[in-house]
């Protein structure tokens, strides 16, 4: 059921409490290391101030677990959008109670609000009915424009639309659930879908959503090799999920019956221990040495994915295919990330869905030749693992809502 936007409703005079996402990375000093975050947030803050509406912002910072934690406070966030977006914002010290109430009152026209962190108080995760509802009174139209979170059913997610006839998304979900959405739906074929990263048992959802999808998946990183287990090969110390050895055996069913290529890697880099300072290796997959552990993809398999991805026309990847965090098996990763960004220079539409995969392009500055990049990773994992959003559900439906 398509959702309704905040492009499609009247913002004029109206507060509009948004859940955004602020969940930054913070240095031990108190900095923020990475504002990207905070930027996206402008383009729905200031669409929402251009229509005459005043924001006011929520969002979760960190683990806090239900108490006030110094370093968890959204302030430096607070100040770093003040600075980057045209308008004062007034910072609230709690996100529900007298102080909030306080500082919310106190709004000149124009002015944003800034609420403290949602989960220092335990009713944001406990999806707290009581806390909901006083994180409600806030606002008059409700907005989410924080897509890494709708997976979850917290207060400031589901519990506060209750309390709204209007809930809408943010121009930010909206890209989100268009570019994933278009994956599903009507995607131009070749549709390749590369899939890495540690566990298989993370993924088992999306790779059995997208098995009837695409035609052909990639798989590559540490979870390549309880594939290989299931094969029968000798492993050595490679990362392997024993008790999944069962679902990847339907999985590979699955794939022959649907007849979707699925290719798993060739050749890998091996090494003698977890590590940069061990021996390494490149190997046939038949040919993995006792006590060693494949922690990359080997240069047959980077050029079978790189030209599997050249031939395609939609591109998902989610994962990387080694540890690349250490440059010396970074190589099959950023090889993966580079045939992605030439696919789309030459027309192919490319998505690449959260975490260490988002990590890699942006190192390797690519994002701009990449046609989306998702904020989400957990929630595109559910998204396309056919699972309903919880934070996109709970938001008004075209069809029925009066704007
Ligand atoms: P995920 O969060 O499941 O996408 O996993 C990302 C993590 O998988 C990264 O930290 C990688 O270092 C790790 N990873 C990728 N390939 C391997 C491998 N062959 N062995 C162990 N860890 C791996």
């Amino acid at each position: 059921m398509k959702k309704l936007s905040v492009q499609d409703v009247d913002l004029q005079g109206r507060r509009v409490l948004m859940r955004v996402d602020f969940n930054v990375p913070m240095s031990s000093a108190g900095g923020i290391t990475d504002d990207t975050r905070i930027r996206a947030s402008l383009s729905t803050i200031e669409f929402i101030r251009a229509r005459g509406g005043q924001p006011i912002l929520m969002s979760h910072l960190g683990r806090p677990k239900g108490k006030r934690v110094p370093s968890m406070s959204l302030r430096p966030v607070a100040d770093r959008l003040a600075e980057l977006s045209s308008t004062p914002v007034r910072f609230a010290v709690d996100c529900v109670g007298e102080e909030a109430r306080m500082a919310l009152e106190a709004l000149h026209p124009g002015e944003s609000g800034r609420l403290e962190n949602l989960r220092s108080h335990a009713g944001e995760t406990a999806n707290d009915p009581e806390f909901a509802r006083e994180l409600a009174q806030w606002g008059e139209i409700y907005v989410n424009d924080a897509f890494g979170t709708a997976h979850r059913a917290h207060a400031s997610t589901v519990g506060v639309t209750e309390y709204f006839d209007l809930r809408v998304s943010g121009l930010l979900m909206d890209k989100e659930l268009e570019n994933l959405g278009s994956l599903l739906a009507d995607p131009a074929r070749p549709f390749v879908a590369i899939l890495g990263g540690a566990k298989v048992s993370t993924k088992i959802g999306v790779i059995s959503n997208l098995l009837d999808r695409v035609d052909s998946i990639l798989i590559g990183g540490g979870m390549a090799f309880t594939f290989f287990a299931v094969h029968g090969l000798e492993i050595g110390a490679s990362m392997v999920e024993r008790d999944h050895m069962d679902t990847v055996r339907e999985l590979l069913q699955k794939a022959k019956s649907s007849r979707t290529e699925l290719l798993l890697p060739q050749d890998v880099v091996v090494s003698s221990t977890f590590g940069e300072d061990g021996e390494t290796r490149e190997v046939l997959v038949t040919d993995i040495p006792e006590g060693w552990q494949g922690l990359d993809i080997g240069p047959r398999t980077t050029r079978l994915f790189s030209d599997t991805i050249a031939g395609a026309r939609t591109i998902f990847w989610n994962g990387p295919m080694g540890v690349f965090e250490m440059p010396t098996f970074a190589r099959g990763t950023r090889a993966i990330a580079r045939a992605m960004a030439r696919a789309t220079d030459q027309g192919a539409r490319s998505i690449v869905g959260g975490g260490d995969s988002v990590a890699a392009i942006n190192q390797m500055e690519l994002a701009d030749r990449i046609s989306h990049v998702s904020t989400g990773g957990g929630a595109s994992l559910e998204f396309l693992a056919g699972k309903s959003l919880p934070g996109v559900e709970a938001l008004s439906d075209v069809s029925s809502t009066p704007v």
